[in-house]
């Protein structure tokens, strides 16, 4: 069965068509100012060259539409007719309290994801539109939503409660919920088979680094605390957010910038981070080739984001009781050797020592550590892609 995944945001759409038996993609792509001026998508058959065409996309359902012409073009398609699309996984962000797995859609599930679009405001709602637009196209196509949050919801209370008073809980459902699920979850499992294990035999600790970047502890299967909170700003520092913070520092910087509460929270998603230390840039290339010239703040920015990366690995370490392997994953996971380095650096005390050769590759599952080392560390590409279609196959097959 081919499934088309469709990761929908406000302004752009990725999808993917993947034959779920073979695992193979058979073609993929982005469209890109959905609702502004210059949209265009971007299409690519497997084996082939990226076709761009500019193309008006004022709402996501053209978008759509255009999606489905390329896979079915009679020059440049991959399959004949909609037919030979199964079914669709979409990602959908935030699946609050009530999805620890993924569902079948279907009207009471749409209205679920919508009851939480307060906790995602700028996911949510974008997800339910390519959502909705591909089921206008494709009506009788079985449709699965995937959700980020879910993978988390193993998570006990200790871990997921905040030290807030209780009613926001009961009243908002302010609580942790963590995001990156689908990837932490491919990774985790991608980690032990990988090593030979099952990942109930296993507690590993995933970094999934990247623009966003997220830690996460999954203990014998199951995620039991992750960096990222009630949104995608809390944790470990990143491109440009700022991840965990002195609260009060809100309030000092609003007096002293003159900013209100939105204005504060641009700041602390747009401008901080690696990005904000550096001056710079949030892409950790740039940072590199900064620090390599002697840019100091480059290299402050990649020295604090590997040390507050390090320090989740020691606190997971303690939440486990105990770590057998580490994986990193996502854009600067699997490509920064020097940051994966970095990182070890700091946990010569858990018996780790990491091989520079491995290291020094990337692009595939491989082993960094060296045959002595008391944790195994790897590297572990991540594909949400796919995660997204073997949850799909798995529910409507
Ligand atoms: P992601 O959000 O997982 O797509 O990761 C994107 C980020 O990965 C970019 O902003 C870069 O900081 C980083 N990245 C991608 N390729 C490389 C590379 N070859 N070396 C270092 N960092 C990279």
């Amino acid at each position: 069965m081919n499934v088309l995944v469709i990761n929908c945001g406000s302004s752009s759409l990725k999808y993917q068509l993947i034959d779920a038996a073979s695992e193979k993609v058979l073609a993929k792509g982005l469209c890109e100012r959905i609702g502004m001026e210059g949209s265009q998508i971007v299409y690519q058959p497997a084996g082939c060259d990226k076709i761009t065409t500019v193309s008006p996309m004022p709402t996501h359902k053209q978008a759509i539409q255009l999606v489905l012409d390329s896979i079915t073009d009679k020059d440049n398609g991959v399959i004949a007719s909609l037919a030979e699309v199964g079914a669709v996984g979409h990602r959908v962000v935030h699946g609050g309290e009530k999805y620890a797995s993924s569902v079948v859609l279907n009207d009471d599930v749409l209205k679920a994801i919508e009851e939480c679009n307060d906790l995602a405001p700028l996911h949510n709602p974008a997800n339910l539109i390519g959502i909705r637009a591909c089921q206008e196209l494709m009506p009788d196509t079985p449709m699965v939503g995937v959700f980020d949050t879910a993978f988390h919801q193993t998570m006990p209370e200790e871990a997921y409660i905040y030290g807030l008073p209780y009613e926001y809980y009961e009243k908002y459902k302010v609580r942790r919920y963590g995001f990156h699920g689908t990837s932490h979850s491919f990774v985790s499992k991608e980690t032990a088979a990988f090593l030979g294990k099952k990942p109930e035999d296993m507690k590993i600790i995933v970094c999934h680094l990247g623009n966003g970047s997220s830690i996460s502890a999954v203990c014998h299967g199951k995620s039991i605390d992750t960096s990222m909170g009630l949104t995608p700003l809390e944790g470990v520092m990143m491109g440009t957010r700022c991840g965990s913070i002195d609260p009060s520092i809100l309030e000092f910087i609003a007096a002293k910038e003159g900013l209100d509460m939105a204005g504060v929270m641009k700041v602390l998603n747009k401008e901080s981070g690696v990005q904000g230390i550096s001056g710079v840039s949030s892409d950790f290339r740039d940072l590199e080739a900064g620090a390599k010239e002697g840019n100091k703040r480059c290299a402050l920015a990649r020295k604090a984001f590997s040390y507050g990366v390090a320090k989740y690995v020691g606190a997971y370490t303690a939440a486990m009781n105990g770590v057998d392997a580490i994986a990193f994953t996502a854009g600067v996971g699997e490509n920064d050797g020097r940051i994966r380095q970095a990182v070890c650096d700091y946990l010569g005390y858990l018996g780790i020592t990491i091989d520079q050769e491995a290291n020094s590759k990337r692009g595939e599952n491989m082993i960094i550590s060296t045959p002595d080392s008391k944790v195994t560390v790897c590297v572990i590409p991540t594909n949400e892609e796919l995660a997204i279609a073997r949850e799909t196959l798995a529910l409507v097959k």
